[in-house]
């Protein structure tokens, strides 16, 4: 897929005021810091569309891009963050159970893991969570160009067990650099095949 047109649409921290627009929509989620902001730059061809965090954890609203003018990308805040009080966990919580539950037009949510990374406890339980809801996930991992072929593969293989541990086959996942734009062109091919079915 080409993208010839990505543009801003609305920031809100409530799913009853997203768009009501009934286009096929593709969450992005993850850690503060795994390269969310990033990849979705990357992935529109745009610098500055979604904007790279200098303070994460800072963004905590629920962020709609038109591609296209066909479907709808969204940014959603970064959870995990050790500098989060208690309090502002819950209402994260709160804010992202409300949107994964309500939002009919959600077609994929992309969780986003640092390729570096062995499995954390938050991103598994997250999956777990939209297992359990019935909302469909792929994994990104990101940051692909920080290691060897071999460390990488190394890294995925221990995802796959992990995860194999809760799940009987390992969901479609990608590999991802902002940086050399790799998994590119699979991502939006996937989101393209999805979108003309
Ligand atoms: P976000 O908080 O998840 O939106 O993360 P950002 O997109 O702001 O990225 C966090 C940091 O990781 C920044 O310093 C980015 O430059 C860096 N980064 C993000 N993606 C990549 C990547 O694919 N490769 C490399 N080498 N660095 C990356």
């Amino acid at each position: 897929m080409k993208i010839s047109s990505a543009e801003f649409v609305i920031s809100n921290s409530d799913v009853a005021k997203c768009p009501k627009e009934k286009l096929p929509e593709y969450a992005f989620i993850g850690r503060s810091n795994v390269g969310k902001s990033s990849l979705i730059n990357m992935l529109t061809n745009r610098k500055n569309l979604a904007k790279t965090s200098g303070r994460p954890g800072k963004t905590q609203l629920i962020n709609h891009f038109i591609i296209n003018k066909k479907w709808f990308l969204v940014d959603l805040p970064g959870y995990g963050y050790a500098r989060v009080s208690k309090s502002a966990k819950k209402v994260f919580q709160k804010f992202i159970t409300s949107y994964f539950s309500k939002r009919t037009q959600l077609v994929n949510a992309f969780v986003l893991v640092d390729s570096r990374h062995e499995p954390q406890k938050i991103d598994v339980e997250f999956m777990l969570w939209l297992g359990e809801n019935q909302i469909p996930f792929s994994i990104i991992f990101t940051k692909a160009d920080k290691l060897s072929k071999n460390k990488l593969e190394v890294q995925i293989a221990e995802y796959k067990k992990k995860i194999l541990e809760y799940w009987e086959e390992m969901p479609i996942y990608f590999i991802t650099s902002s940086s050399s734009g790799q998994g590119k062109e699979e991502l939006l091919a996937y989101i393209d095949n999805i979108n003309k079915q």
